[in-house]
């Protein structure tokens, strides 16, 4: 289908960009990748005035990582960059880039839109979500960073006011305390995730013969009508050994709290289902590399 004219601005420079969005609210949208605005557009199940096309500036792209091996990922950087990038030295990353789309939408898609877009079903929310990401957002009037648990708010809906621009996601440096994991299970046609689940957990090495996990963080997509954290199930898990038994026992609470999504894909019962097996697995693995 074609979509209903709008007018189109490709910006040279993040100050341009910022400069174009300020000025007509929701009427203008940045274009990234293109791959959930574009299809939105054609469909008319959204409308624009104008679009900031921000895929080509090169300040919003690529990977840098800080002394301490922490990183920090332009918004404008595509899965197929992250994929070729140092950030896979996170196993959960790694494990979650290549589920996405096709290689067509890797090539386009941009980490930066995956979040924005706050797609219930997309899979890289959960991953921020576990690994405790930063999001920079900037607009005219300054800059600000917000906690990836406060960014997303509804389905479709983020923390993001009209004329802020993300420009950088900050992820925490890979440890070998550290062992992570994303599973999912996808739909066939798309590659969403019906249930996608990541886990992080870090230990502080022995104590008294046994290995206890400090810090868990375990990020749920396509459960519910946003990415959440599974609070319940991270406190129940939070400085034990995490043994089999427990992770079982701990699985069973990863939709608490969450109104479960009922769609033509899934329905409740079985997401809630998947979401505890998931949970379950997600976890086991992070544990095995976390040795
Ligand atoms: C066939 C197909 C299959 C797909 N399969 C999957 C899948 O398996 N898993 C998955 O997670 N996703 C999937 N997607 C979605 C894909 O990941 C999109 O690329 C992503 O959701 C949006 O990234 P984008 O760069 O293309 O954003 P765009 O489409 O350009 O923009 C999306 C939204 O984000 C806003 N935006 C973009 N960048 C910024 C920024 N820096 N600051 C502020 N706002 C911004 C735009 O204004 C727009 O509202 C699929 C898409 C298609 C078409």
């Amino acid at each position: 289908m074609i979509p209903a004219a709008f007018a189109y601005e490709r910006p040279k420079s993040l100050d341009e960009a910022l400069g174009l969005i300020s000025q007509d609210g929701a009427a203008t949208k940045v274009l990234a990748g293109g791959q959930s605005i574009l299809p939105l557009l054609k469909l008319r199940l959204a409308s624009v005035d104008r679009l900031v096309d921000i895929g080509r500036i090169e300040e919003l792209r690529g990977v840098r990582q800080a002394a301490d091996g922490s990183f920090a990922i332009g918004a404008a950087t595509t899965y197929s960059e992250l994929i070729d990038s140092p950030v896979t030295a996170l196993a959960c990353m790694a494990d979650a880039l290549p589920t996405i789309g096709d290689v067509q939408v890797r090539n386009r898609g941009t980490i930066g839109g995956a979040i924005a877009h706050a797609d219930p079903a997309s899979d890289l929310p959960a991953v921020l979500l576990a690994l405790d990401a930063a999001v920079i957002a900037r607009s005219k009037r300054g800059e600000r960073t917000i906690p990836i648990t406060s960014f997303f708010i509804g389905p479709f809906e983020s923390a993001l006011e009209t004329d802020e621009i993300i420009t950088e996601i900050r992820l925490m440096a890979p440890s070998d305390d550290y062992g992570s994991a994303y599973v999912s299970i996808e739909q066939q046609a798309s590659g969403y995730a019906i249930a996608g689940v990541a886990a992080v957990l870090g230990h502080s090495g022995e104590v008294m013969g046994s290995t206890l996990i400090e810090d868990i963080r375990v990020g749920v997509t396509g459960v519910g009508d946003r990415a959440y954290r599974a609070s319940a199930v991270e406190a129940a898990l939070r400085g034990t050994d995490c043994s089999h038994d427990r992770i079982a026992r701990a699985a069973r609470q990863a939709t608490e709290g969450v109104q479960v999504n009922s769609d033509i894909h899934a329905d409740r019962e079985y997401r809630t289902a998947m979401a505890e097996v998931l949970v379950r697995r997600a976890i086991e693995a992070a544990r095995a590399r976390s040795a």
